[in-house]
């Protein structure tokens, strides 16, 4: 009997493994997993909820979601989509919701759910799963490939790596291009006093960018005790994340606060300004954002915190339109925990047919999930392409 080896079992390994042994059920099909149970990343997804994919309505070009293989993603969306996803688990006897913010977690809120679904599938399908059993290296022999691995030697006919982010080592006697590993998706610290002092302040529309760069996200802004945090500078970490790893981490972040144009800034202020000329400016507090982010924001400006709607003149709005749409901090580095943090780089999208994610030099070897260059924003994107490549790979079988 033919047998495949899944390296990994990881979301991509076991959704992979099972789509492979449900078209083909004549395949011996085994997944090494080098931690003791699998799934264990996918149990700590969302927050232990799970966002298991997203409904794509805010997603323009995929390239927005997925700033390291959007090509890839579009043909793999293409052979199972995010609504293919939701079925298949509705499927399976998951039942889910898709929250204002587009976000899709099982109704559960347990990414337990999950684990137990994919685990029960590939019992019953028969699927081999060892764990405890990590691969040091698979070499490509004449028919096949051999693997060195903590539990002794392993031949397969067929290979699918879905060892995740930053595992590669395995890979070297197949000398592979890889695209440098770098973290995804980061907050960032800030090393600015009146800013630190907002912790758990929030600007919900603001627009983040990196000042000499074409970087730019917009969304929520969280101020915490470090620096910036929230969806904003996630989506920040993701666009940028290449850029920021070979800067050491270093550059100006321009906050701007409201998301407004200089335009839209200018009328707030000489409607405000109109309506309140006798209040003081910081009683006049810009939707959305808190009395203190504003009192914060009028400061940078280099304006009294009492001044009045009728004192601030023109000079004084440039200066508070300047703070609003174009504030500037250094960044003094990246953050190491509480991360969603997901690695860019990986096997390079040129070593693969982008149809069937198979090796173009190594007939038989496959690629799935975040071993990949591919990676994505926070908001269930990352999973949607491990499923969706695991998917595309057994549809190779
Ligand atoms: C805290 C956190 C929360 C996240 N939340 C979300 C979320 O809510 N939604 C979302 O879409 N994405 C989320 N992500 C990202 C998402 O979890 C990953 O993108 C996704 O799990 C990648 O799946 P994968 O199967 O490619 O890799 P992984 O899930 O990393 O699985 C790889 C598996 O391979 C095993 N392995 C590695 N090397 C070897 C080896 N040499 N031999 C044998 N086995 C090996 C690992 O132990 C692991 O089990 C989150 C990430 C983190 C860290």
């Amino acid at each position: 009997m033919s047998n495949v080896i899944i390296i990994g079992a990881g979301a991509a390994g076991c959704f992979c493994a099972i789509e492979i042994k449900r078209r083909k059920p004549e395949l011996q099909v085994t997944v090494l997993e080098s931690g003791a149970r699998p799934l264990a990343k996918v149990a700590i997804t969302g927050g232990g909820r799970c966002n298991f994919t997203n409904s794509f309505e805010d997603v323009g070009r995929l390239e927005e979601a997925y700033p390291r293989g959007a090509q890839l993603m579009k043909r793999a969306l293409r052979v199972f989509s995010n609504r293919d996803t939701m079925d298949w688990f509705q499927r399976e006897g998951v039942q889910y919701v898709i929250q204002e913010d587009r976000c899709v977690f099982p109704k559960s809120q347990d990414a337990m759910q999950i684990v137990r679904t994919l685990e029960n599938r590939m019992r019953h399908l028969g699927v081999e799963l060892r764990c405890g059993a990590k691969v040091g290296a698979v070499y490509a022999e004449e028919g096949g490939f051999r693997l060195d691995t903590s539990a002794g030697p392993f031949r397969a006919d067929s290979v699918v790596i879905t060892t995740g982010g930053g595992a590669l080592k395995l890979l070297e006697p197949l000398e592979l291009q890889i695209e440098k590993p770098v973290p995804s998706l980061f907050t960032l610290k800030i090393d600015n006093d009146g800013l630190r002092s907002l912790m758990g302040a929030l600007a919900p529309d603001a627009i983040l960018s990196l000042a000499g760069t074409p970087f730019r996200a917009s969304g929520t802004l969280l101020l915490t005790d470090w620096g910036v945090s929230g969806p904003a500078t996630l989506k920040l970490s993701s666009y940028a994340a290449r850029h920021l790893a070979g800067n050491g981490y270093k550059g100006t972040l321009m906050i701007n606060w409201t998301g407004w144009s200089e335009d839209q800034a200018r009328s707030f202020l000489s409607e405000s300004a109109r309506q309140n000329g006798k209040k003081r400016v910081a009683n006049v507090t810009p939707d959305g954002l808190s009395a203190r982010l504003w009192q914060h924001i009028i400061g940078r400006a280099g304006l009294r915190e009492d001044i009045i709607w009728t004192e601030l003149g023109s000079k004084g709005a440039n200066r508070l339109v300047g703070a609003l749409t174009a504030d500037a901090y250094e960044i003094a580095g990246r953050c190491h925990f509480k991360a969603e943090f997901v690695t860019c780089g990986g096997v390079s999208l040129q070593e693969v047919n982008l149809g069937t994610l198979e090796s173009k030099k190594y007939p038989g070897l496959y690629f799935a999930g975040e071993v990949l260059d591919l990676d994505a924003i926070t908001g269930g994107f990352n999973l949607q392409a491990a499923w969706s490549c695991a998917m595309v790979v057994a549809r190779s079988f």
